[in-house]
């Protein structure tokens, strides 16, 4: 069975998407990441450490949401993140938790959040958002579908990725 026929899309190859295409490969054909890498540890502690009173990291789907809550009746999926430095791809990775949820019949507004920052945002599902969103999967599942992962290209999120030592050593 082709990999693009059984690939499951969820927020972090949405995320890898838009910071290299190489890591998406190596994401769907579960290549392990360097798990002790300082940026991946940060970003746990951060998420064990921060809005304690929420409820936290939630299945649905097979994505994870962070934080879960009712705010005037209004569902909030709030995404927690280490720093704003690739921001771009966080609010696509929310946007997409928030048009899986549409797709089942639940209306909810996003809330990206940087504590380290102390700095939030509000992400709301819009049509145009939806069209991306529509032509991501497709480019995802074409990249899935290459024999071999595209070459690496340095970039600036190169220095704290947990493919570094594959991509560059
Ligand atoms: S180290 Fe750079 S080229 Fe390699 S997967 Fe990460 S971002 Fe892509």
């Amino acid at each position: 069975m082709l990999i693009s026929e059984n690939i499951h899309i969820g927020g972090t190859l949405i995320q890898s998407y838009k910071i290299c295409s190489r890591q998406v490969w190596f994401e769907v054909h579960k290549i392990d990441q360097d798990q002790e890498n300082d940026f991946i540890m940060m970003g746990r502690l951060i998420d064990r450490n921060s809005y304690q009173r929420d409820k936290k990291s939630i299945d649905f789907e097979g994505s994870k949401f962070d934080i879960l809550r009712k705010e005037k009746g209004t569902l909030v999926v709030g995404e927690i993140k280490k720093s704003s430095h690739s921001i771009d791809a966080a609010r696509l990775q929310l946007a997409h938790y928030l048009y899986e949820l549409q797709k089942n019949g639940i209306e909810a507004r996003g809330e990206l959040l940087f504590p380290k920052e102390k700095k939030r945002e509000e992400v709301l599902l819009s049509e145009e958002l939806k069209t991306h969103l529509d032509q991501v999967y497709q480019e995802i599942i074409a990249i899935s579908s290459l024999e071999a992962p595209p070459h690496a290209k340095k970039c600036k999120y190169c220095r704290n990725c947990a493919y570094n030592e594959l991509c560059w050593s």
